[in-house]
């Protein structure tokens, strides 16, 4: 309806105008779908664990003469109520990565440092898992960026590597500098042995809320956000996020980061300068 009574209007300055305004309000339609579907999205991952909570609170009431019951609902309303609250805290860090700019207060990062910390965050499933982590390279690079988001992307794929890979299995993470035009890169992989992922799915996993096996990613307290969140920080830092993989032999995601120090104009920033 609009994008053909525009055209109608403008069709005297040419067509090539014209092209240009439909392909703006297919953009702007496109834009919209994306906002709904998100909006749909959130609300059916959060109407499923409050649907169980208000289940199981009935159950609770219903059974108030057996304490077995009692504490086996219990038990499993702790486990939707973390769900629930991992959920919140993901689309809080989501709308934060979207709507902060990284770059205000943006400073050099260890990498070293990031990586520790991401170690640290996995640290109790992995040795569930009898995962066994190993680094390599980190010494000296350094990153420029905003360093709670940056922590956040290194933690959720550190996160995801332990999370889909089977038990007594490797995770490396191996950090090296690469040279560029416009600033040297520092590239950060993270390698596992797992289950891998399909060259389909290879192209989704990073859309807000996609999941190869929901089930599964439900079971292991994921949400579908963490690539999502990962691709945000790599593009609003200048860098990128990449996927290799092969089924059922394991994955490497590879993050690379423009290098502190490198000839961006951020010692100049950091200086307090221009
Ligand atoms: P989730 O919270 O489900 O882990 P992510 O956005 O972090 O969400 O990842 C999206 C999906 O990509 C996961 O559900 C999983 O299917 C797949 N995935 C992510 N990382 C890996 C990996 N290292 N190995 C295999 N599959 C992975």
């Amino acid at each position: 309806g609009d994008a053909l009574a525009v055209s109608a209007r403008v069709a005297p300055l040419g067509s090539r105008l014209v092209l240009l305004l439909v392909e703006d309000l297919t953009e702007a339609r496109r834009i919209e779908a994306v906002r709904r579907d998100f909006v749909a999205n959130v609300s059916h991952e959060l109407k499923t664990p409050v649907g169980a909570l208000s289940l199981l609170s009935e159950a609770v009431m219903d059974a108030s003469d057996d304490p077995e019951a009692v504490s086996r609902f219990a038990g499993r309303m702790q486990v939707e109520a973390t769900r629930l609250s991992s959920l919140v805290q993901e689309l809080i860090d989501l709308s934060r990565v979207q709507n902060d700019d990284p770059l205000e207060d943006a400073e050099p990062v260890r990498v070293d440092e990031l990586v520790a910390e991401a170690i640290d965050r996995c640290r109790h499933q992995a040795g569930t898992k009898q995962i066994t982590m190993a680094t390599g390279g980190t010494a000296d690079l350094r990153v420029w960026g905003n360093r709670g988001q940056l922590a956040a992307a290194l933690g959720n794929l550190v996160e995801n590597a332990v999370n889909y890979s089977p038990a007594r299995t490797r995770v490396g993470i191996a950090a090296r500098r690469i040279p560029a035009t416009g600033g040297d890169l520092v590239e950060v992989a993270v390698t596992d042995q797992g289950i891998g992922i399909s060259e389909k799915d290879r192209e989704r996993i990073f859309e807000r809320f996609y999941r190869v096996d929901p089930a599964r990613s439900r079971q292991t307290g994921g949400t579908g956000l963490g690539l999502a969140i990962v691709k945000h920080v790599a593009a609003s830092h200048g860098g990128e996020v990449t996927v290799w993989s092969a089924e059922g032999q394991g994955s490497t995601f590879t993050l690379r980061l423009p290098e502190a120090g490198a000839a961006r104009g951020d010692r100049d920033r950091a200086a307090g300068g221009p």
